[in-house]
């Protein structure tokens, strides 16, 4: 995997937009806990839309090279 999804719950308010404007659908909304989840994530076009358009900066988009050992699934 050369992408993978971090998604901050303490900052998402559930708004809903990075699963909606994903050109590729990656994410799929957790009706039960109210975030997005990554599902697809091998979709993942790396367009960094998610990350740039969500309004409470809850979403990292991290390629191949980056510092992965920051990585929180929120798990
Ligand atoms: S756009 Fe941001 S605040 Fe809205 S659901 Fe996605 S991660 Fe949460
Ligand atoms: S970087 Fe683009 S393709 Fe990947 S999850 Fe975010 S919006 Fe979807």
């Amino acid at each position: 995997m050369t992408v993978k999804i971090n998604i901050d719950r303490h900052l998402c308010k559930s708004c809903g937009i990075c699963v909606d404007l994903c050109p590729t659908s990656v994410f799929i909304f957790d009706e039960s806990q109210m975030y997005p989840v990554p599902e697809n994530i091998e979709k993942c076009i790396k367009c960094m839309f998610c990350e740039l358009r969500c309004p409470d900066f809850a979403v990292e988009v991290i390629t191949e090279g980056s510092d992965e050992s920051e990585i929180d699934t929120g798990e």
